[in-house]
């Protein structure tokens, strides 16, 4: 029976489920406790250890667990493809993916998106403001269900509304907005600064965009994918290649690549600042002489503060979204996979969920 858009499993569906799993792991007892119960379920993809990702039905979720939001769309993020393909950061199983998103809260019908690290607001971290390196951290998508689902239930204080000027593109683009402006107050590099930008994906574009709108005199964006690049000169950056030239102030790094992290720091000034954002590999490998003799540091750049997320939503109308790629929610478990290739020059990609 389907109402609305998702639909009441019967008893029927949820003994084949116990029979294809054959024994009671935590996948199958999860799933299959809430068809036992009659909970109405929710469209979603799904991840479980061993399967990847699949197009599936999760528990509907329940006010108990925060403000129910219909999803509107939700963007993949590095941080996923990472989770689901390499185990890093390690995933629930099974868990709801995806963290970057824009609904409709079904108790007001306000637009909203949603910061969606949870912090005990409590810990050492959390108390002088930096909740997003709470030392219970939990985030949506990871450790709990996340945004590639129907319906989500979330903390009312992780809900920010949106202004009418937000299209939904720009909407789903806040949370690497956030990262992006999070990397930028890191170092906060003067006015006329000359600034590096290694990737030309979400975070690297909107970095640019942070850069460009604080006083940098020159920013360069290197990727090895020509079509991003094109993204990057619409934007603004005053050179693009395969490899930043040298003699940067700042360089950010939103690849994380063990290559790219050193060339964050050997393409800097002496006295420059390397800021690393990407965490695509675990290695960071560099020659000793490169930070010491030149005096350079290096600083890591996590997510972002309520107040940079705050910041995001009032920026996010300006955003270009030409280098932002939205395809229906059942290409996600092939994309998240790696069994279905990205778009060419998508820079982003987000799902459409209930649109
Ligand atoms: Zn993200
Ligand atoms: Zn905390």
């Amino acid at each position: 029976m389907r109402e609305h858009g998702w639909w009441h499993v019967s008893a029927v569906t949820c003994h084949r489920r116990e029979d294809s799993c054959g024994r009671a792991d935590v996948a199958c007892a999860y799933v299959c406790r809430s068809f036992r119960i009659g909970r109405h379920v929710v469209k979603a993809l799904v991840y479980t250890h061993g399967h990847g990702v699949r197009f599936d039905e999760a528990p509907e979720p329940l006010p108990a667990d925060g403000v129910v939001v219909d999803v509107v769309r939700a963007g993949i993020c590095g941080t996923d493809l990472g989770a689901v393909r390499r185990g890093a950061p390690p995933l629930r199983s099974p868990v709801v993916v995806g963290h970057e998103l824009v609904g409709t809260r079904t108790d007001t019908g306000e637009a909203v998106v949603a910061n969606p690290i949870l912090s005990c607001r409590d810990c050492v971290p959390c108390r002088r403001g930096d909740e997003h390196l709470c030392v219970r951290r939990q985030v949506l998508g990871v450790h709990r269900d996340g945004a590639f689902a129907t319906r989500i239930a979330i903390p009312g204080q992780n809900l920010f509304p949106l202004g009418p000027a937000v299209g939904v593109t720009q909407a789903v683009l806040v949370e690497p907005l956030a990262t992006a402006l999070h990397a930028w107050r890191r170092v906060a590099p003067h006015k006329g600064a000359r600034v590096g930008i290694i990737g030309a994906g979400a975070i690297g574009l909107c970095t640019l965009v942070a850069a460009l709108g604080n006083g940098a005199a020159e920013v360069d964006v290197a990727d090895i994918d020509p079509l991003k690049l094109d993204h990057a000169r619409r934007i603004g950056a005053e050179a693009t290649a395969t490899e930043l030239g040298g003699g940067y102030h700042v360089v950010f790094d939103t690849v994380g690549g063990t290559a790219t992290r050193e060339s964050a720091v050997t393409s800097l000034l002496p006295g420059g600042t390397a800021v690393l954002v990407g965490l695509h590999e675990p290695e960071l490998r560099l020659q000793g002489s490169a930070v010491v003799a030149a005096e350079r540091s290096i600083l890591g750049s996590f997510a972002y503060r309520r107040a940079d997320f705050a910041d995001a939503v009032a920026m996010a109308s300006t955003l270009d979204t030409d280098w932002v790629c939205v395809l229906p929610m059942e290409a996600g478990p092939g994309l998240l996979n790696g069994t279905r290739p990205a778009p060419p020059g998508a820079s982003k990609i987000q799902l459409s969920i209930n649109e």
